[in-house]
């Protein structure tokens, strides 16, 4: 059998070896002049700014920042997926998205995860070829470095092509990682031979090569996006959903992709969606993202109140209810916009905020979820026949720190806030055989159960919370964020936002605070030893509750552009090991 042989078959060459190398201590803050990143892996912070000292803009630095990613970070993203690119071009003064969303291939049904009347169990399906997405992250970048970049493919990827090939030491985030993803991989055969010895997690210290990865970069430098999309790349993807490379023994099931689901692949160039807050112009991510828009929402419903008199915790009650309300619209409203018609302007609008925020008890937190609102009263013309029932997302599964975000600025005021993502963590844990990288899992971004704006259909992107921003004051660029962590990326950067603007925090030790992510459920997610602090305890005092098993939440990255023309990279301090923020030339 043909799954069975290549089951057997040596994969690649991997040479694993245990070696003792001191990487460069990662520093989570840097501030100067010229161009800044700010990534959670060091050696994509260093091919960043070796893209920038060799004169490349701030769009061939985040692509270049992005490859690297995706071999030092491989379980969070990855050419195996997609993202989204908030870019901010200085010369035009205006902000421009990238929507490069793994699509549902052709053969798609709003059936699709569903077996004799009942959805299918979320593991079965998340590892599984029917969960993977046609990829959308080549077509970004190539998109990306066409229009607004400076560079080609040869030259951005090839910091991260000499990653592949020498190697990089597994530290103890990414032995944590794959030690989560061990029974997931093992049942993929390119996988285990990958990323695990003897069916367990590649130990810290091992000197991981990825000659796969390295061989599908030099495909792509060499042939451009067409290499991808078309080709032995695309053969291998569309025979490794179909048929996954699984471990003798395992079954899984099967996707339906076609080479012509890769050839038709398009990215979108989309307006950023603007909304405003306390003076800020904000840009982030419109739908199929839903990041933007929530964002965007809570934040509507909190101008009403005065946070910076408020003392913390109150603010921080605030904050959790309005975050409650808005992804009560949101779980009910938002969809691919190709397909679904959402009453985004409603949404949107101030008015619907007041109406929303009319519903807070500033004293006391709602008891557990709340309905959806009514945008479509607020919309431009609200006599619009379709009139859909909300209908609240059936699935709100608690998500970790998966996926990845990283900011680039340049020295000419270019700003890119990129958040890019394979979905779980370890995707849908199939390693395409010869090219050493792993498929999404995007497809289980959709709703299980209809009727709803989010079930999975033929070409329909699922709906996503990546939520990438960056901010204008006065038209000028005045800070950057975004993170990662499924639905709760849109609760790190909603807080981050506040913790800066209104408590009045710098952005490191907004970065840091102690993450409180409600998403419109009667408990709020929280980080460990969050429980018990003095800050849990004062907002216990209004009614708010804490989800019995806190994990990590999130990890940012930001830009701030400071008053005195420096700019100062944030990456985290603390999770997801430690982040590292550069600036092309250091200091004051
Ligand atoms: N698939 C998620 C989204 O698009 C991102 C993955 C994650 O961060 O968990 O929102």
């Amino acid at each position: 059998m043909k799954v069975c042989a290549r089951a057997s078959a040596p994969v690649l060459p991997l040479v694993l070896a245990i070696v003792l190398i001191h990487e460069a201590v990662a520093a989570p803050v840097a501030t100067g002049t010229g161009g800044a990143v700010a990534t959670i892996s060091a050696k994509a912070s260093e091919s960043a700014l070796d893209i920038l000292n060799k004169g490349g803009n701030a769009i061939d630095a985040a692509v270049a920042a992005a490859a690297t990613l995706g071999v030092t970070d491989p379980f969070s993203c990855g050419i195996g997926g997609g993202g989204f690119m908030v870019i901010y071009l200085a010369k035009d003064q205006r902000v421009i998205t990238i929507d490069h969303r793994e699509t549902a291939p052709a053969k798609t049904s709003a059936e699709w995860f569903r077996q004799d009347g009942k959805p299918i169990d979320f593991d079965t399906a998340v590892a599984s070829g029917a969960a993977v997405g046609v990829p959308g992250t080549v077509r970004g970048w190539h998109e990306a470095l066409e229009r607004y970049g400076s560079m080609r493919f040869n030259q951005v990827l090839a910091p991260a092509i000499a990653v592949a090939e020498q190697g990089f030491t597994v530290n103890p985030n990414f032995n944590l990682l794959l030690g989560q993803n061990e029974k997931k991989f093992r049942q993929f055969a390119p996988t285990s031979e990958l990323y695990l010895h003897k069916g367990k997690a590649l130990p810290s210290g091992t000197l991981l090569r990825n000659p796969g990865m390295a061989r599908a970069y030099r495909e792509i430098a060499a042939g451009g996006v067409k290499a991808f999309y078309e080709g032995p790349i695309a053969r291998a993807i569309v025979d490794a959903v179909n048929k996954p490379p699984v471990a003798a023994g395992v079954s899984v099931r099967p996707g339906a992709m076609r080479l012509s689901d890769l050839a038709n692949y398009e990215a979108r160039i989309r307006p950023a969606l603007h909304s405003t807050y306390r003076g800020y112009d904000l840009y982030g991510m419109p739908l199929p993202s839903s990041g933007g828009a929530t964002v965007a929402h809570a934040l509507n419903i909190l101008e009403g109140f005065d946070l910076k008199a408020l003392p913390r915790a109150r603010a921080e009650h605030l904050y959790l209810e309005a975050s409650r309300l808005a992804f009560a619209d949101r779980n009910a409203y938002l969809a691919d916009p190709e397909y679904v018609d959402a009453p985004l302007a409603g949404m949107l609008s101030k008015e619907f905020a007041a109406q929303r925020r009319a519903l807070i008890r500033p004293d006391r937190a709602a008891p557990g979820a709340v309905a959806a609102g009514d945008p479509y009263a607020f919309q431009s013309d609200p006599s619009v026949p379709l009139r859909p029932q909300p209908r609240a997302s059936l699935r709100l599964a608690p998500e970790s720190a998966h996926t990845t975000h990283l900011t680039v600025s340049d020295k000419e005021g270019n700003v890119v806030a990129y958040t890019f993502t394979i979905e779980s963590w370890g995707g849908s844990g199939i390693v395409v055989p010869d090219y050493g990288f792993l498929l999404n899992n995007e497809m289980t971004d959709f709703d299980f159960e209809g009727p709803h704006p989010n079930v999975p259909e033929a070409g329909k992107r699922p709906r996503s919370s990546m939520a990438p921003t960056i901010a204008l004051k006065n038209g000028k660029p005045a800070f950057s964020i975004g993170s990662p962590g499924g639905s709760t990326i849109i609760t790190t950067v909603l807080q981050t936002v506040v913790n800066y603007v209104d408590l009045g925090m710098p952005m490191d030790q907004a970065v840091d605070a102690p993450r409180l992510s409600q998403r419109n459920a009667s408990e709020t997610s929280v980080e460990p030893g969050f429980g018990g602090s003095a800050q849990a305890r004062a907002l216990e005092g209004f009614g708010q509750r804490w989800e019995a098993a806190p994990e990590e939440i999130g990890a940012a990255n930001a830009l701030v552009f400071n008053p005195d023309g420096t700019v100062t990279a944030v990456s985290e301090g603390k999770r997801h090991g430690v982040g590292t923020a550069l600036v092309q030339r250091r200091g004051h």
